[in-house]
């Protein structure tokens, strides 16, 4: 199949894409690179314009968790130097919303490395997430591993907007990456995200050694769940995990990921997750023309280029940052020129 921009029509027709459609766009050749994102382009500004909805993390307990996914450095079973602390408390997630909201962005992320809450982390985020809705005109996302019965509804009710918990990887090659939870439990705690009536934030990371075909049934099951955003990141090998020597994907095996990852979700949030900076390189840009998000300021453990060079890239390639207007005056520490709320209200056309 070469006809891509075909493809984009049929999709905006409500066709819904097979798996061999999404192989196809997975496993296109470079030759492709750009008609494949030409057709994910199409699609995706047909649902979301050249529209840019910027995410901030908070890493609200950070390097002790007992889970053991082989990618990640904040497992206590792998030998890493990630910064180790436990839950933050309510007053520093305020405070992270604040610099989330002064930075741009429309939605802020609270994680924890954990199997699952506790009732106090559970508390604390309800607290965090109440104050949080009185003072900023943010979206609330959640990312607190495995829940149980009764937690969902408790941060739907606190004003948790989405729930994040990725599947990670297909059902197939799950079990070559985490061994102390199973793939269905995961989809278990993002289907109880659903019932409690936050949307669902659930993508995964490419790059851990599996195929094209497991990028293909991820996306599958991700639609079959029904999830709202999809989140794609792309593994940037932390030493000390089992995954330090993973062979690295190209740039354009990212970019046709996100491409297949778009044309599977017309209508999601499809975002350019962890790994961003370092595995796009200098193809950052393209990744727009399929995902509609991007998380700015870095990631749970990593830097990023940060929020200047982000909102320039994204200006310069053409894109709106989507700003939120009805909230407080934004305080903003560095110079209208390079602050990235300079760029987004000069983008905006309310600069003056
Ligand atoms: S459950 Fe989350 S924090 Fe824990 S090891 Fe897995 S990816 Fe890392």
């Amino acid at each position: 199949m070469s006809n891509w921009d075909e493809l984009a029509d049929r999709v905006l027709d409500g066709h819904a894409v097979t798996r061999e459609e999404a192989l196809a766009v997975a496993e296109a050749s470079d030759d492709e690179l750009l008609g494949v994102l030409q057709g994910a382009f199409k699609v995706r500004k047909a649902h979301h314009g050249r529209d840019v909805r910027i995410h901030v993390l908070q890493n609200a307990k950070s390097g002790v968790c007992p889970e053991d996914c082989k990618f990640c450095s904040q497992s206590m079973k792998f030998n890493t130097d990630v910064e180790q602390y436990g839950m933050q408390r309510v007053e520093e997630l305020v405070q992270g919303a604040k610099e989330a909201y002064d930075r741009g962005a429309v939605t802020y992320c609270m994680v924890t490395a954990t199997r699952g809450p506790v009732p106090d982390e559970i508390d604390i985020i309800c607290e965090a997430a109440q104050k949080i809705k009185e003072e900023y005109p943010l979206d609330l996302c959640a990312s607190l591993g495995l829940l149980k019965e009764g937690q969902a509804e408790r941060l739907a009710e606190a004003g948790i907007d989405r729930y994040n918990h990725n599947l990670e990887t297909s059902e197939e090659h799950f079990e070559n990456v985490v061994t102390t939870h199973d793939w269905g439990d995961r989809v278990e705690t993002v289907k109880r995200a659903k019932s409690a009536g936050m949307e669902a934030c659930c993508g995964g990371i490419v790059g851990l050694d599996e195929s094209k075909n497991d990028w293909v049934e991820l996306a599958m099951a991700l639609r079959e769940i029904g999830v709202e955003s999809v989140p794609v990141n792309f593994l940037n090998a932390r030493e000390g995990t089992p995954l330090e020597d993973a062979k690295s994907l190209s740039p354009s095996e990212c970019l046709k990921a996100l491409a297949m990852f778009r044309f599977v979700h017309p209508e999601a949030d499809v975002r350019i997750a962890g790994g961003r900076e370092a595995v796009l390189g200098q193809m950052q840009p393209l990744a727009l023309y399929a995902a509609n998000s991007f998380f700015t300021e870095g990631y749970l453990t990593t830097g990023g280029q940060g929020d200047s060079k982000d909102y320039t890239m994204l200006k310069q390639a053409g894109f709106e940052p989507v700003i939120v207007d009805d909230g407080p005056e934004r305080d903003t520490a560095e110079s209208e020129a390079t602050s990235p709320c300079g760029a987004t209200r000069a983008a905006s056309g309310a600069a003056e």
